[in-house]
C-alpha cells in the first residue's frame, strides 16, 4: 500500500505572515481532527488552497510558506484572487451551496463560474497527480472538488479514490435544475467509494445516477464500463473526548478562574435559578434557519406568556461567506428581527435575547453549552449538524434538551432529542414548553443514550471507517482483474 493523499478546499493549517516571517497554525476543526490517524507520519500528504490568492504571497516568500506547509505534511494548490471569486465564492457557494441545501431560487447557474470551477478542479488534480504513483490511496474531500475524481482517474485509471460529501446530496427534482448535472455525476463516479452522511442523501445520488446517466445500479453499487462504484453513509461524529473533558474541567474551575462570560452566566443563574437559557450556535447562512427560529421564539412567547422573563435566547451567528450578498441580506434581516423582538418584549430587568455577531474561542463555546438548558437547532437543511453533537457532549452531568430540526443529518442518531419540523412553530413552541418542563430524569436518560452513541462513533471512527471501506473496495478490484 502506498501513501495516502487526502485533497480538500482548504488546509488543515493556518498560514500567518507578519514582518516576512511564515508561521503555519494547525487548524482545530472537527475534520483536521478527525484526519489525524489518516494524516499522520511521513506517507500521507493533505492538498489544498492555503487560504491567501497568489496576490496576496509576496513572491521570495513562496519557498518559505511551502517549507512551513511541508512541515505539516501540507502542499499548497495556488489560486488567484479571480479563481477564488469564481470558483469558490461563485460556482461552490452561489450554485451547488443553495441548490443542495433546497434553496432553489438562490442558485445561480452563471457559465463563466462553472468554468472557472472546472479549470480550479483541474489545478487540484494536477496537484494529486504530480505526486500520486498507482499504489496511492485518494481521499477527495466536499462539494467544491467534484471533478477532482474523474480527472485523476483519466490519468491514473486503476488508483483507488474515495469522495465524501460533506453536504446533503438533494433529491433528483432538485438535481436535475442544474445545467451541468450529468458532468458532476461523471465527476463523482471518478472514485471508488462515494459517501454520505446519510442513507438519504446516498439514496437521492443513486436515483440521479440512475436517471440521468441511465447507469445500472444495484443496491449501493453502481456498474461503470468494468469498474464497480460503492456509495455509502459515514455519518461524521465530533471529537467527544476533546468536549466532554473541557466540560469536566470547566465543571471543577473555581469562580475566580472563570471567564468573564460564564461569571455573567453565572450572575443571571443567580439572580433567578429558575430561569432557562436556550442556546443556538451557528454560521449565519440561510441553511440554518436563524430568522425562523426567532419568528418561532416571539411565537412561544406569545403562546407561553408566563415565560417571558423566564427564558432567554443565547444567539452565538458566526459571520460567513460576507460578501455573497444573499449573506448580506439575511444578517440585517437577523438584526432587524432581534431589535424588534427585544424592542416588543424587554422589560427593565429582562431582555430575551442575547445576540453574538462573531465567533467564539473554544473555551467561550465551552461556557455557553455547559451553561444552557436547552438548546435550539432548527436548520432548514443541514448536511449533519456537529453543535448539537457537541451540546451533548458537554453536559457532564446529563441534563439538558437537545431540541432538533428534522432536516440536520445528525436527528437521524439522535432520535433522544426532540425532533420537530422548523417551519411548525405550533410544534416548536410546544417543543419549548416541554423542554422547560421536562424532569431531570428523564433529560439525564436520554442524554445517556445520545452520549454513548456519540462516544462510540467519534470523528475518528468515521475517518476510519471510511478508509477500511476504500481499501476493501480497491482489494476487491483486485481480486476482479
Ligand atoms: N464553532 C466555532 N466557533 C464558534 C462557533 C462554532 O468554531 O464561534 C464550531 C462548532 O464548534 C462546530 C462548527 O463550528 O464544530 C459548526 O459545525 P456544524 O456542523 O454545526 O455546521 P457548519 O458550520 O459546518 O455548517
Amino acid at each position: 500500500m502506498g501513501k495516502t493523499i487526502i485533497i480538500s478546499n482548504r488546509l488543515p493549517v493556518q498560514l500567518q505572515i507578519s514582518n516576512g516571517s511564515i508561521t503555519a497554525v494547525p487548524s482545530v476543526g472537527g475534520l483536521a481532527t478527525g484526519m489525524k490517524s489518516v494524516h499522520s507520519g511521513s506517507d500521507s500528504v493533505w492538498i489544498g488552497w492555503s487560504g491567501l490568492t497568489d496576490e496576496e504571497i509576496p513572491e521570495e516568500l513562496v519557498p518559505k510558506i511551502d517549507k512551513a506547509l511541508a512541515e505539516h505534511g501540507s502542499s499548497k494548490v495556488n489560486l488567484t484572487k479571480e479563481e477564488v471569486e469564481g470558483f469558490y465564492f461563485g460556482f461552490s457557494n452561489r450554485t451547488i451551496w443553495p441548490l443542495f441545501h433546497y434553496f432553489l431560487e438562490y442558485s445561480e447557474f452563471e457559465l463563466d463560474s462553472w468554468t472557472t470551477y472546472k479549470a480550479v478542479n483541474q489545478k487540484f488534480a494536477d496537484a494529486i497527480l504530480e505526486k500520486a504513483e498507482d499504489d496511492d490511496i485518494i481521499w477527495v474531500h466536499d462539494y467544491q472538488l467534484m471533478l477532482v475524481p474523474q480527472m485523476v482517474r483519466e490519468k491514473r485509471p486503476n488508483i483507488s479514490i474515495g469522495f465524501f460529501l460533506h453536504i446533503p446530496f438533494p433529491s433528483f427534482e432538485i438535481f436535475r435544475t442544474l445545467p451541468w448535472r450529468e458532468e458532476i455525476l461523471r465527476g463523482l463516479l471518478g472514485s471508488d467509494l462515494i459517501g454520505f452522511h446519510i442513507y438519504d442523501y446516498e439514496r437521492h445520488f443513486l436515483s440521479s445516477v440512475r436517471r440521468l446517466l441511465g447507469l445500472e445500479v444495484s443496491f449501493n453499487e453502481i456498474y461503470l464500463d468494468n469498474r464497480v462504484i460503492k456509495v455509502d453513509s459515514f455519518p461524521m461524529g465530533i471529537d467527544y473526548k476533546k468536549f466532554s473533558d473541557a466540560a469536566k474541567e470547566h465543571s471543577q474551575k473555581p469562580a475566580s478562574q472563570q471567564s468573564e462570560l460564564q461569571q455573567r452566566l453565572n450572575t443571571h443563574k443567580q439572580s433567578d435559578p429558575e430561569a432557562k437559557f436556550f442556546l443556538s450556535i451557528d454560521r449565519l447562512d440561510y441553511s440554518k434557519g436563524i430568522a425562523k427560529r426567532l419568528y418561532a421564539f416571539e411565537y412561544f412567547l406569545n403562546k407561553y406568556p408566563q415565560y417571558k422573563e423566564k427564558v432567554r435566547l443565547i444567539i452565538l451567528a458566526v459571520p460567513s461567506r460576507s460578501n455573497v450578498p444573499q449573506y448580506q441580506l439575511l444578517k440585517r434581516e437577523i438584526d432587524e428581527l432581534v431589535g424588534r423582538i427585544n424592542g416588543e418584549f424587554s422589560t427593565v430587568s429582562w431582555t430575551p435575547i442575547w445576540y453574538f455577531y462573531r465567533s467564539m474561542p473554544f473555551d467561550n463555546l465551552i461556557d455557553l453549552y455547559t451553561s444552557s438548558d436547552i438548546a435550539w437547532l432548527t436548520p432548514l437543511r443541514d448536511g449533519m449538524n456537529l453543535v448539537a453533537k457537541e451540546y451533548i457532549a458537554t453536559r457532564t452531568d446529563k441534563t439538558g434538551v437537545l431540541i432538533l430540526s428534522e432536516m440536520a443529518g445528525s436527528a437521524n442518531e439522535m432520535n433522544e432529542a426532540l425532533l420537530i419540523n422548523p417551519n411548525n412553530f405550533e410544534q416548536i413552541a410546544d417543543a419549548l414548553y416541554e423542554a422547560i418542563n421536562m424532569p431531570k430524569e428523564e433529560q439525564q436518560a436520554r442524554n445517556e443514550l445520545l452520549q454513548n452513541r456519540l462516544e462510540r462513533y467519534n470523528v475518528e471512527k468515521w475517518a476510519n471507517s471510511f478508509m477500511t471501506s476504500l481499501k476493501a473496495q480497491k482489494e476487491r478490484d483486485a481480486e476482479n482483474i
